[in-house]
């Protein structure tokens, strides 16, 4: 099974390292033309490389900085990536981050800062993909669909995780964005599904995997036995914004070896 995104135009936000960055090379390798976003100066280096190794292997795309937690930016970036590159096909909502800290202990700023970032950010992103979807429309020789988003969201869309409130509410807050516009532009037939990582080996959760003790740890959640890599949330990616997933809008589909299946209740609770 061959997809092809050709013709296509993916933004994915922070794409300039792990999961983003695995799903921006596999958008690129199925033909898509890639809008590799990160948020600061001091990424510029990573987001060049990811680039270079899209270009390197035949791909396309640009760099662009951008904050997603910041409303002028991201319309300066779909304003900009429009006149550029035409108009956007794709969004994959992947930026985010962890401030993590006891619930008693939490600051203001631990708090704003996770939900600007992995909500809002996703918010801003999507209201901006599905005006030029709307603005474009639907055409063929692009994609039977009017646009696709992608939220990344998280096993902790459904699993509590102590110690991690402001990230849990943000990704448990997305499933309900995703179904809220998947249901509001159902009709315009724009598709909107989020993928929900367990571990996945990226930066964001060096210490779960850093050492043998804390990969046992780990593994003891995952039944399928292994870390999961972005390039395993970049098949799937592929896939949801190709049409072969043309039937599949508001769903969570969760890639995570197994690790919502409550490993802990495998020898009877
Ligand atoms: P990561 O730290 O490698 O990637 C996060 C990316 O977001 C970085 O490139 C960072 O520069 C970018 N970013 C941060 N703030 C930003 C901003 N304001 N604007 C634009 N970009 C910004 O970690 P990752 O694991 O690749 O995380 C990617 C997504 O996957 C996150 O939403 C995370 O919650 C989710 N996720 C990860 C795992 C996992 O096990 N790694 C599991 C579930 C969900």
């Amino acid at each position: 099974m061959e997809i092809s995104l050709k013709n296509q135009v993916a933004i994915v936000t922070g794409a300039s390292s792990g999961i983003g960055a695995g799903v921006a090379k596999s958008l690129a390798s199925s033909g898509a033309t890639v809008v590799v976003n990160y948020s600061s100066d001091k990424s510029l280096d990573k987001a060049n490389s990811i680039l270079k190794e899209i270009t390197d292997a035949g791909g396309n795309g640009i760099v662009y900085l951008c904050d997603v937690s910041q409303e002028n930016q991201v319309i300066s970036m779909f304003q900009d990536v429009v006149s550029q590159l035409g108009t956007v096909d794709i969004l994959v909502n992947n930026a985010g981050i962890q401030k993590d800290a006891k619930f008693t202990e939490m600051t203001l700023d631990q708090w704003n800062a996770v939900i600007g970032i992995n909500l809002t950010g996703q918010f801003l992103c999507a209201r901006e993909a599905i005006k030029e979807f709307l603005r474009r429309g639907i055409d063929t020789k692009r994609s039977v669909a009017c646009g696709k988003i992608i939220h990344i969201s998280s096993v902790h869309e459904i699993i509590p995780w102590a110690g991690h409130a402001n990230y849990a509410s943000s990704k448990g807050a997305i499933k309900m964005m995703m179904q809220t516009l998947a249901q509001e532009y159902g009709a315009d037939k724009i598709r909107v599904n989020s993928i929900c990582p367990g571990a996945i080996q990226t930066p964001i959760n060096t210490n779960a995997w850093n050492t043998p003790e804390a990969l046992n740890d780990l593994l003891t959640l995952i039944p399928y036995n292994r870390i999961g890599q972005p390039q395993d949330i970049g098949n799937l990616a592929v896939f949801l914004a190709s049409d072969m997933s043309d039937y599949i809008t508001g769903a969570s589909i969760f890639v995570d070896g197994g690790m919502t299946t409550f490993e802990s209740f495998s020898t009877g609770g």
